[in-house]
């Protein structure tokens, strides 16, 4: 269902505790605060959170005080500290019939998060970074957002998770219902085959391609990582159509007829085992079990990527293109 009619009145009389006070986080706070709810946020005492969250005016808390008497939660931090969280933090506080809040449905989709039986679990993710959901509302518009019901033990989990959409600022743009493992899956599948990994390897494999071949590593940075923004930004603006519109003929005949060599039936098939391993776990158990052995693998993969030649001639190049990074943006 796809609605955009929803109100904050569910939570006029609520105490809501926003844990994290990071990208969404503090998107979330503030936002509600500034749609007349009442907002704690829950962050460690000395922290960077707690500092910024005081100066932007709100009240802060320890996180196992903010959940105390708190009608909503909304857990905020880093997927992967949110178990030993919710153990430590949230499970012996929350109230029986209050809201579990989460923007993305990883925790409780994979079981890393078994809320207790007498709680509602609730999510919002909205489709963009926190710094997009706090500058929209404050021009008066909004992100739209997914939604998802997954456990209703008040009988209002509905009512609830429409009014905090709305007081984020969700309901002025648009809100999708889904459920959590839709919104898990496709989230991690989006992040994994196509925008993250899927476009970073498809920009280094091209720019390798060229430079192996006997082009100057600062061609190929701009035909293969530099103008991806142009093409990126007419398909976000406007589709396929946009972007046949504002590239040359010659392009749209490149694309047309090359474009399906290079992503092809092969490509999909490794998509569909991607899929099929987020689908049966094997995914996030993999990660967790990198997480909590202190991931080693996953900073060593990092660091190779930085140690990329691409990131050498992309420095020298930016350098030079000072409106790629205003001051204080
Ligand atoms: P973030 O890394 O920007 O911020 C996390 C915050 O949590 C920081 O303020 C950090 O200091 C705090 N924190 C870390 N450990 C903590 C602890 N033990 N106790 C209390 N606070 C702690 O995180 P984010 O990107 O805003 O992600 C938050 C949630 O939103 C995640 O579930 C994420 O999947 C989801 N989400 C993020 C985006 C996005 O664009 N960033 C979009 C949709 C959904
Ligand atoms: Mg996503």
């Amino acid at each position: 269902m796809t609605t955009t009619i929803a109100t904050t009145d569910a939570l006029k009389q609520s105490k809501i505790a926003i844990l994290g006070y990071g990208s969404q986080g503090r998107a979330h706070a503030l936002n509600l605060h500034e749609s007349g709810l009442d907002v704690v946020v829950g962050v460690r005492a000395g922290g960077k959170g707690w500092t910024q969250a005081q100066a932007d005016g709100l009240r802060v808390a320890e996180p196992a005080d903010a959940v105390k008497g708190a009608d909503l939660v909304a857990v905020l931090t880093p997927d992967m500290v949110q178990p030993a969280l919710y153990a430590e933090a949230i499970a012996p506080n929350i109230k029986p019939n209050a809201a579990l809040l989460f923007a993305h449905g990883f925790n409780v989709h994979f079981g890393q998060i078994k809320p207790r039986a007498d709680i509602d679990v609730i999510l919002v993710a909205p489709k963009g970074p926190g710094a997009l959901v706090r500058r929209e509302y404050e021009k008066g518009h909004g992100v739209p957002c997914l939604f998802a019901i997954e456990q209703d033990a008040s009988g209002h989990a509905r009512e609830k998770v429409l009014a905090y959409a709305a007081g984020i600022g969700g309901a002025r743009a648009m809100l999708i219902e889904t459920h959590f493992a839709e919104e898990t899956e496709t989230d991690l599948f989006g992040e994994q085959a196509v925008l993250c990994g899927g476009a970073t390897e498809l920009v280094l494999q091209g720019f390798e391609t060229l430079v192996e071949a006997g082009y100057k590593p600062e061609v190929a940075y701009y035909e293969c990582l530099h103008e991806l923004k142009l093409i990126v930004d007419l398909l976000h603006e406007g589709g396929l159509a946009k972007m046949h519109q504002f590239v040359s003929e010659t392009a749209q005949y490149g694309d047309l007829t090359r474009g399906p060599r290079v992503i092809n039936d092969e490509t999909r098939t490794r998509m569909r085992e991607v899929l099929a391993e987020i689908r049966d776990g094997r995914f996030a158990k993999e990660w967790v079990a990198e997480y909590e052995a202190g991931n080693g693998n996953y900073n060593a993969m990092k660091q190779r990527d930085l140690a990329h030649p691409i990131e050498q001639v992309g420095l020298a190049l930016r350098a030079r293109m000072p409106w790629l990074n205003p001051a204080g943006a």
